[in-house]
């Protein structure tokens, strides 16, 4: 069975940040992308605040070339999902894990950075309609859109820039915000503010996504006042924020009651000896691609320095 020293799981800013550093180190760190790879980035437009980029960059660029950082010295980089892990508590133990449900493999330390998810309303007419109009990535499907009247659900960082961008394809832009306020930062709500063809409803929710196989309409409720309304819209944009990637380490490793992994103090470290966590698996308060780096670049000293405690590196 193959042994690899440094596994790392998921492929977003934490991932191949940790891979950079381990890669250096000598650990030959084995890198697997998980079903998005280069992560949340890739379904962002223009990246503004990472340091080192004056002009700005857009996400799929900036993935593209960490990785190739990290491969120029010597990471390997593999198309692949976990699909099942089996954590050691000793020591120095292995862990094996499991590629695409098939592939067994043993590793002396893990990064896991596998990040977060887009969550969704839940409502039935919502998920019947997933790719028929409703998506959580205005970025990957505003495109069709485009010249046609949408809504977005959402009232933090995500959902303002998004509805910003929608709105340079779009005619129109509804976005439901469901408290009296914005979550957002001040300067995204007043890029929003300023946009013309952006309208906010505040105290609003999605009551029901209208239409058989496409969406054709959206009913609100305004939750103050009950009082339900509907406008035509043939594209609904969901951006509410995310889930953590941890369902495969639940009864393996500790986690908050969101399923955000808890690492100790101000390392990396997880509860089990040579199983490191980095970037938005492990952070649901900063959530940014410089903090998950930062995380990332933690974790493989970390790993290093665990394994050099061992006498293993
Ligand atoms: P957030 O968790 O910040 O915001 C989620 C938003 O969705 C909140 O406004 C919340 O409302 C709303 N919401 C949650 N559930 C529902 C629901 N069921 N119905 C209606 N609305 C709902 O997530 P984001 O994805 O916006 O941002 C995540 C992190 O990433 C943040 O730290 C953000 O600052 C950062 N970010 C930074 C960017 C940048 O700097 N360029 C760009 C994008 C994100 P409520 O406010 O009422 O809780």
């Amino acid at each position: 069975m193959e042994r690899i020293k440094c596994l790392i799981i998921g492929s977003g800013p934490a991932g191949y940040t940790a891979a950079i550093y381990a890669a250096r180190a000598d650990l030959k760190p084995v890198v697997y992308t998980g079903m998005e790879p280069g992560g949340q980035l890739t379904t962002t437009t223009e990246v503004d605040n990472f340091p080192g980029y004056p002009k700005g960059v857009d996400g799929p660029s900036m993935m593209v070339e960490l990785q190739q950082q990290a491969e120029r010295f010597g990471t390997e980089v593999r198309i692949g999902h976990v699909t099942e892990v089996n954590l050691s508590k000793e020591e120095g133990g292995i862990h094996t894990v499991v590629v695409d449900s098939t592939t067994t493999i043993e590793a002396e330390t893990i990064i896991i950075s596998t990040g977060a998810s887009a969550k969704y309303l839940g409502i039935p007419s919502e998920q019947r309609l997933r790719g028929g109009g409703v998506s959580a990535c205005a970025v990957c499907d505003g495109f069709f859109y485009k010249g046609q009247e949408v809504a977005i659900v959402g009232a933090g960082d995500t959902a303002a820039e998004e509805a910003t961008y929608l709105a340079n394809i779009c005619t129109k832009v509804t976005m439901l915000v469901r408290r009296d306020e914005m979550r957002a930062s001040k300067a995204m709500q007043h890029r929003v503010n300023n946009t013309e063809n952006i309208e906010v409803l505040y105290n609003t929710e999605v009551d029901e996504v209208l239409g058989e196989q496409v969406v054709e309409g959206l009913r609100m409720v305004n939750n103050t006042t009950q009082e339900k309304t509907e406008i035509p819209i043939t594209g609904l944009f969901i951006a509410i924020g995310h889930k953590p990637n941890t369902d495969i380490f639940k009864g393996h490793l500790d986690m908050d009651d969101a399923g955000y992994l808890i690492t100790k103090g101000k390392s990396t470290k997880t509860n089990l000896p040579g199983v490191f966590a980095s970037g938005d698996v492990q952070d649901k308060e900063y959530r940014q691609a410089v903090t998950a780096a930062g995380t990332g670049c933690m974790a493989a000293l970390d790993a290093e320095r665990y394994l050099g405690a061992l006498g293993a590196h």
